[in-house]
């Protein structure tokens, strides 16, 4: 049998959230081990708006977007069949692909000393009372190896990991996510630069914007019944919105599709924060394990940037995993709350969207309200 790989901190996941709290721990000098399912990065179901609260908090890890091909994103335009608003946001958000983004945050990991596994992917995590430390049985595809930690990180995203799923649901789990890339021609581009479309549809919204290069992200979120309609996949679904959106169906007319199917996501728990009892014995969770927010709000990558951060805030000045949940709850309970409750009342009536035709500033407010609390130490 191999002898187990040990360290102080073990991270399960590689994404947004555990590289960063990976290369935090690390630069204050702790060993850390964090192993990643897939071999490399990734397409993710992700609009892929960088909302303004995430950029410093990418900047304190050493990622610049900017150098990374991201495109700036100055305002929001809200659309049913035609614009209803347009507001410039207070500070500018940028776009970027998650296939880059995430890979720039793994390869800092690897550069200020984490010891990265990619291609590893977790099956169980166990606590021993005699030794206090975590045990983390993980596999390779081939073979079956334990990693050990003084204290054990979740940061899988939205699935669980066997024996540690959350105690509760979301408050609205019945959306399903699709994900395309469309390929603009430079008139297209120029009509969609600066700007994140969010397009509201009865059982639906989806968010347009581009990326890098010539490449229109457009990234939906459908309820199960709409999509259990006869007949219903991704073709019928965009069928459905392009006619409920002239404003799309101009947009994506001539553009060529990019990826051979589109991705997609199913059993989302938006408006899960930490909702359940709070587990005295845990793993620090972080990310999507900690709290999801509905994908309007375009704010989840800050909030897994943030929490990472604030764990290793904690982690170091010497509290317990309890503690942060504690604090992400309090925190995050009512944004969330609200976050949810908006997304239920949009995708049940998009005709509330004609309220911001008349007040233009209710869209800000409610980009406000969504947002990682101002509070956030970020320093
Ligand atoms: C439809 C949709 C649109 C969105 N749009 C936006 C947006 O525009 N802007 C925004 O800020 N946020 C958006 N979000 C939210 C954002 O994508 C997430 O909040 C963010 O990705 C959470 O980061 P994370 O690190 O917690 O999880 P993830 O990014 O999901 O990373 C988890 C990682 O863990 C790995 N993993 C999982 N299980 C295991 C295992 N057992 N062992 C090892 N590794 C494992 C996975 O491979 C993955 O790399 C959107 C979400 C959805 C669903």
């Amino acid at each position: 049998m191999i002898a187990p790989l040990s360290s102080e901190a073990l991270i399960l996941g590689g994404g947004l959230a555990g590289s960063a709290l990976a290369i935090a721990l690390a630069e204050a000098g702790r060993s850390v081990v964090l192993v990643e399912k897939n071999k490399e990065a990734q397409h993710k179901v992700c609009g892929e708006f960088l909302s303004p609260e995430s950029l410093p908090l990418l900047h304190r890890l050493g990622i610049c977007p900017d150098y990374l091909g991201a495109q700036t994103i100055h305002s929001t335009r809200l659309v049913t069949r035609e614009v209803l608003a347009e507001v410039r946001f207070p500070a500018p958000a940028l776009s970027l692909t998650r296939r880059v983004l995430d890979e720039a945050l793994l390869q800092r990991a690897r550069q200020v000393g984490v010891n990265v596994h990619r291609g590893w992917t977790a099956e169980r995590l166990d606590h021993s009372e005699s030794s206090n430390h975590w045990r983390a049985q993980v596999s390779d595809g081939c073979e079956l190896m334990f990693i050990e930690g003084e204290s054990a990180f979740l940061a899988t995203g939205k699935h669980g990991l066997r024996g540690w799923a959350r105690a509760t649901k979301g408050t609205q789990n019945n959306l399903v996510a699709f994900k395309m890339y469309f390929a603009f021609s430079p008139e297209q581009q120029k009509q969609l630069a600066g700007y994140v479309e969010l397009i509201l549809f009865p059982g639906g919204y989806a968010g347009l914007q581009m990326v890098e290069g010539r490449c229109a992200n457009l990234c939906a979120v459908v309820t199960k019944e709409k999509l259990q309609q006869p007949g219903a996949g991704w073709d019928s679904l965009l069928d459905y919105m392009l006619r409920h959106s002239d404003h799309l169906a101009r947009r994506l007319n001539g553009s060529v599709p990019m990826l051979e199917r589109p991705l997609a996501l199913s059993a989302i728990p938006y408006g899960y924060c930490m909702n359940g009892p709070i587990e005295i014995l845990s793993p620090w969770r972080i990310g999507d394990q900690a709290a999801v927010i509905p994908s309007f709000s375009g704010d989840g990558m800050a909030i897994a940037l943030y929490t990472a951060r604030r764990a290793a805030q904690l982690y170091l000045s010497g509290y317990s995993a309890a503690d942060f949940h504690r604090e992400i709850r309090k925190q995050f309970h009512s944004r969330l709350y609200f976050g949810s409750l908006l997304s239920r009342l949009v995708t049940a009536m998009p005709s509330l969207g004609y309220v911001a035709r008349i007040w233009p500033s209710v869209l800000l407010g409610i980009f406000s309200a969504t947002r990682v609390p101002d509070t956030a130490p970020v320093s």
